[in-house]
């Protein structure tokens, strides 16, 4: 699960390990705020932004 706050993103994200690399898409997350790379099954959830942890 990767934490985000754009509502707009692609995958591969540059945390992707190099092995796991695969063609950029660009995904969105739906209405509960969730989206999944059909490439590598990344779960990414969306986040607020005054909630993000760093
Ligand atoms: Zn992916």
């Amino acid at each position: 699960m990767i934490p985000s706050i754009e509502t707009k993103f692609s995958c591969p994200t540059s945390k992707t390990d190099l092995w796991n690399m695969h063609p950029r898409i660009f995904l969105e997350f739906d209405n509960a705020g969730y989206a999944k790379c059909p490439y590598c099954g990344t779960v990414f959830q969306k986040k607020e932004k005054d909630s993000v942890i760093y």
